[in-house]
């Protein structure tokens, strides 16, 4: 059935509960997970030494968000994935499910966001209303 799921994570229980139904549906489908965070670009004005600092922070940040999530997940029969992408994520995303050719996208319904009264967050609007591929969005 899904053979490429990739799943979005932004440090959110949403995300972390998006990542429990990703591993789940991994498990059944022996479908390859390509786990993936993005972050705002760092800006190129920066220069030297800030633009390596920038960089690295980033990737400590990307680890502290992909490896919960890759605990929840558990082992997977298929390929594990993980991506670090720059830019808005529901346009990262996008990208992303285009080119690697993914089948099925999960998300949370909402994520780091303040606005509890928010049904859907914006990323997830943002690639529901746009993706080629069915869409989960988990509660
Ligand atoms: P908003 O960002 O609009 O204030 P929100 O944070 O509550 O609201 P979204 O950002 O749309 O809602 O998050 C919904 C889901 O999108 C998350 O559960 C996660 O799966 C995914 N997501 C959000 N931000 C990122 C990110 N930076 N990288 C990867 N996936 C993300
Ligand atoms: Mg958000």
């Amino acid at each position: 059935m899904f053979k490429y799921i990739l799943l979005g994570v932004d440090g959110s229980e949403h995300a972390l509960r998006a990542a429990r139904t990703a591993g789940e549906l991994a498990r059944l489908t022996g479908a390859e997970l390509r786990v993936v965070v993005s972050f705002d670009p760092v800006p190129p004005y920066l220069g030297e030494p800030f633009l390596d600092r920038a960089m690295s922070d980033r990737l400590k940040s990307a680890d502290e968000i992909l490896k919960p999530a890759l605990k929840v997940i558990g082992d997977i029969p298929g390929e594990l994935h993980t991506e670090v992408l720059e830019g808005p994520a529901g346009e990262a995303i996008l990208n992303v499910a285009d080119a690697r050719k993914s089948d099925l996208i999960i998300m949370g319904t909402r994520g780091l966001g303040r606005l509890a009264t928010l049904l859907v967050g914006s990323q997830s609007q943002k690639v529901i209303s746009n993706a080629t591929c069915p869409v989960l969005l988990v509660r």
